[in-house]
């Protein structure tokens, strides 16, 4: 029985581990030169493999109707799964506080050209720089299509292709239009885990600043979602996890979106218990407030004119703290995200009820099957998205 992977990432390089333990005879194409190419630029240069923090509801799908099938099978293919898969392999990993799960190798092109050699040994073909642009689905078989008309004939497929993030690597969402002609419902793609363009109307002086903050996502007088996490001033807008997890719901209100930022709240309790007890009740709290935020956030308030700022304690003792953490959000209309060139990630793609998720089979072909990132589903970051595609490639390895 022959299997073709069509794409070389960790969903693929996963459900070709699996496949070939049942004996198939197993072929990954790929566009690309290496395998794992854009694995092995993952999380800084590190790879940053999975969460400790594992579980269904982080992950966000446009359409999910089959949401228990989604809960097995994260609940099953655990963070603590994957670990003892990967220690199986010989790649042992460890763990930041937060729970972030990096290999112990520091280096992610290590274990793409690990993982490579792994397959090679399981007797594994390589089609390295193949671009296929159209399949055909047949009774007995599928056909792949390269480019110059090269046909690749297999008894089973499993679509790997992942998202258009990050081009610089090879991604190409290409394969999706073939998809569409056979049947497919494609949810469009655009950037997530995106950087995100705001008019910097009232953080027009933040530029290079980067601290902890709440961001939440508004729809006019909706709250979309909130993070709490690492934000980065740039020339453009923001950058950094916190408002990285956020990018892919522009997409998806028409309405104009605004995000607010607001440094204080994940101190609110040391800050109400220190301003009560602050031995020096004549303090400026521009001046109590360095002890929290930096200078140059503080300057950006002045600039925006908070009257506050010029209070002293005893002043700002009388205000209740809920409504002072308030007044030092910084509001900015947000205008779009920065392209796929600087995403690490795309939302759209295969809608995820068109698959079994059990399985990773097709619902409309039984000899196609679909895993990783070219699947409407997307994670926030921290290691959540390179374990959707190394699970969801090993099951539908094993369920092939
Ligand atoms: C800069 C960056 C950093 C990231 N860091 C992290 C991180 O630390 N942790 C995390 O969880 N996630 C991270 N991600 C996201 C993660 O890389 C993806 O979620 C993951 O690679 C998806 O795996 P995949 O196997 O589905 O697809 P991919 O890794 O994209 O693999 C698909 C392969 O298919 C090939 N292909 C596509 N179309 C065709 C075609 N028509 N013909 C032939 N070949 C084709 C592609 O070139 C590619 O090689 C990061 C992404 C980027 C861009």
């Amino acid at each position: 029985m022959k299997l073709g992977i069509l794409g070389g990432g960790p969903a693929g390089m996963f459900a070709a581990i699996e496949a070939s333990k049942k004996g198939m005879q197993v072929s990954i194409i790929d566009n690309n030169l290496m395998l794992g190419r854009k694995l092995s630029v993952t999380g800084g240069g590190r790879g940053n493999l999975t969460n400790l923090g594992i579980r269904p509801e982080v992950y966000y799908s446009q359409d999910l109707k089959q949401k228990e099938n989604l809960e097995k099978t994260l609940t099953e293919y655990d963070a603590n799964f994957l670990l003892k898969y990967f220690y199986q392999l010989g790649i042992p990993t460890y763990h930041t506080d937060d729970g972030w799960v990096y290999p112990i190798s520091n280096s992610a092109k290590n274990l793409s050209f690990y993982l490579s050699k792994i397959l090679q040994e399981n007797k594994i073909t390589h089609f390295p720089d193949t671009f296929i642009d159209d399949l055909r689905i047949f009774p007995q078989h599928i056909s792949l299509y390269g480019l110059n008309n090269q046909e690749f004939k297999f008894n089973r497929v499993i679509i790997a292709t992942g998202g258009n993030a990050y081009p610089q690597v090879g991604a190409s969402t290409k394969i999706l239009q073939a998809l569409e002609k056979l049947g497919y419902q494609i949810k469009p793609i655009y950037p997530a885990l995106a950087p995100l363009k705001t008019t910097k109307k009232r953080t027009f002086n933040l530029k290079g600043l980067r601290f902890n903050a709440l961001c939440t996502l508004q729809s006019g007088n909706s709250i979309i979602k909130s993070e709490h996490g690492n934000i980065i001033f740039t020339e453009w807008g923001l950058n950094g996890p916190g408002v990285m997890n956020l990018s892919h719901y522009f997409y998806l209100y028409p309405n104009k979106l605004t995000i607010t930022i607001n440094p204080l709240i994940i101190f609110k309790n040391e800050i109400q218990d220190s301003i009560q007890n602050h031995h020096n009740q004549n303090l400026k709290f521009r001046v109590f407030l360095l002890s929290y935020i930096p200078e140059g956030l503080i300057a950006q308030y002045q600039k925006n004119q908070n009257i506050l700022l010029n209070k002293s304690l005893k002043e700002i003792q009388q205000i209740p703290i809920e409504n002072l953490i308030q007044a030092f959000d910084l509001i900015e209309d947000v205008i779009g995200t920065r392209d796929f060139k600087f995403a690490q990630l795309s939302t759209g793609g295969i809608l995820l009820d068109q698959v079994n998720l059990l399985t990773m089979k097709s619902n409309l072909h039984n000899n196609l099957s679909f895993a990783g990132e070219i699947l409407d589903i997307v994670g926030p970051c921290g290691g959540y998205n390179l374990h959707w595609a190394f699970i969801s490639g090993l099951i539908a390895g094993k369920h092939i």
